[in-house]
């Protein structure tokens, strides 16, 4: 799908009839970009959506690889969602993507300890918080029974935390969880094995208002909340294809290959978007409504002086690589469709032979692909592909014996360099809220203050919160705001 290039007349707030503020401007058209785009213009504005790439979906996406076994359906990187999650959900259901998306049943993870092959399983059961995790905690064989016990202790006293309190931000969840008398076991074999995969970071490395909120949210707060849910399509034909579909339909036009290069704001209080695409050159936008749905870096960038009280504080946000290695074997070596390690590098394991589409590829029976999820990869990002080959392809026969004697068709790695804000101590201090200095300007994207650590459901929550606040501006009143925004 090509979009027509731009006259810069149609994006004029002031045309006949309208009134100043109608017009918005969306700029990155991540998940972030994407949900304020579509709300914006399911309360009535007239809205264009610029992003910079000649895709949708940001962060979260697929493309076309080559392989012995035929073309496959790749994506960066293994994305999974939570019940809790329920403005992703809204996402789903409005893109008409849910039943791409589904959710486990119930809750349940295996987990497979390299050393010696034994298989727990973390599942929950139908009986309330905090008993739905009572069975699984009791019989899981990767703790001792004391470790059991204190493990159980410390989720009571972290059910108590309030993620708010701006006091837990700069104190690490390593300590808090040695304080509460968690061992180094305790900690590789639970908390960091949700934590690690859920905040892309080490209990070490995470602020304990992050990790409050986490596990409180998807372990303590309803039984069903933490059932897991992932795509069994290409992640592109969700956040790009079916995102790029609704945007149509809901009047956005969407504007791809184009960078907003400059933000400044006219003699009449308009905003006025420069960007740049291709071989339209530059243009302006004008709008009286505009959402920055950018990284971080590229917000502080675009971002006109005075927006927030201290901007370059947006710098001081670090960001956290995430790691996958894809892997195409000659026959099936796994029979789960997702399993968690212990004692090995190895993290979380995907299978992915149909939502690639290997399975239907004629060169492609009997095979099976695997995609290992690597999160607070710091220590593997740079290597090169040869080094993670010879490091992970031992790990994945140690832990799968079907492995051991398989022949390997395919091995590739993604690499995500800035996949997630780090979700460091101190770093709820620095993240904005949707709303700056500036009217009419706002900000959206994972690493906002929304209270989630990056992850899709911040990004949206993030964009719902900008159209709550420039709704309110507008004039909209609160008891008539768009449901989802409310
Ligand atoms: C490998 C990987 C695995 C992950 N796993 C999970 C997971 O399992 N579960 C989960 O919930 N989350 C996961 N995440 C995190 C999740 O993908 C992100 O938090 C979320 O997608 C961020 O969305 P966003 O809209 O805030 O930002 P982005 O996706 O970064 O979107 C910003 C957009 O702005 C565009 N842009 C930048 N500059 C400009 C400019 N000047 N003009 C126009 N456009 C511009 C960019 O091209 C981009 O499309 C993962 C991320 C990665 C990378």
């Amino acid at each position: 799908m090509t979009s027509q290039p731009m006259r810069p007349d149609r994006h004029d707030a002031h045309e006949a009839g309208r009134p100043d503020g109608a017009a918005a401007v969306v700029i990155g058209g991540g998940l972030a970009g994407i949900t304020a785009a579509l709300t914006l213009a399911d309360a009535g504005l007239r809205v264009t959506l610029v992003e910079g790439r000649p895709r949708l979906g940001g962060l979260v996406f697929s493309f076309r690889r080559e392989s012995a076994a035929g073309e496959l359906s790749v994506d960066n990187g293994q994305h999974v969602y939570l019940r809790c999650c329920t403005a992703y959900d809204w996402f789903l259901g409005r893109v008409g993507a849910r039943g791409l998306v589904p959710l486990q049943d119930r809750m349940d993870v295996p987990v497979l300890d390299a050393d010696g092959l034994r298989l727990g399983r973390l599942r929950r059961t139908a009986l309330p918080v905090p008993l739905h995790l009572a069975r699984s905690l009791a019989t899981y064989p990767h703790l001792s029974l004391a470790e059991r016990a204190n493990v159980g202790r410390a989720a009571l006293a972290l059910k108590k935390l309030d993620p708010q309190d701006p006091r837990l931000d700069g104190v690490d969840f390593a300590s808090w969880l040695r304080r509460h008398g968690q061992s180094p076991r305790a900690v590789e074999a639970l908390w960091d094995l949700v934590g690690v995969a859920t905040l892309n970071a080490r209990a070490g490395d995470a602020s304990l208002g992050l990790a409050a909120m986490v596990f409180k949210t998807g372990l303590l707060s309803d039984n069903s909340a933490a059932d897991i849910g992932w795509a069994r399509v290409p992640l592109g034909e969700v956040h790009d294809t079916l995102a790029r579909e609704a945007l149509e339909k809901a009047g956005v036009r969407v504007e791809l290959r184009t960078r907003a290069s400059g933000l400044d704001r006219a003699a009449d209080g308009s905003w006025r978007v420069t960007v740049d695409n291709g071989p339209h050159g530059r243009e302006q936008l004008t709008a009286g409504t505009v959402v920055l749905a950018l990284p971080q870096r590229e917000t502080h960038g675009l971002l006109p002086a005075g927006s927030l009280d201290d901007q370059d504080r947006l710098l001081d946000i670090g960001t956290a690589p995430i790691l996958n290695l894809h892997v195409v074997y000659d026959r099936p070596v796994l029979r789960k469709p997702l399993f968690a390690a212990l004692g090995s590098p190895v993290q979380w394991v995907f299978d992915r032979t149909e939502s690639s589409g290997l399975a239907a590829l004629p060169g492609g029976a009997g095979s099976q692909y695997l995609a290992v999820s690597q999160s607070a990869a710091q220590d593997d990002i740079d290597r090169p592909v040869a080094e993670l080959r010879e490091r992970y392809l031992p790990e994945l026969a140690r832990l799968l014996p079907a492995a051991r004697g398989a022949g390997v068709r395919d091995f590739f790695v993604t690499r995500e360099r800035t996949a997630t804000f780090a979700p460091a101590p101190g770093v709820g201090r620095l993240r904005p809220a949707a709303r700056t200095q500036n009217p009419g300007l706002y900000l959206a994207g994972a690493w906002t203050a929304t209270g989630w650590p990056a992850t899709m459901e911040s990004a949206v929550r993030s964009g719902l919160g900008a159209v709550r606040e420039a709704l309110t501006e507008l004039g909209f009143p609160q008891g008539q705001l768009p449901q989802e925004v409310a």
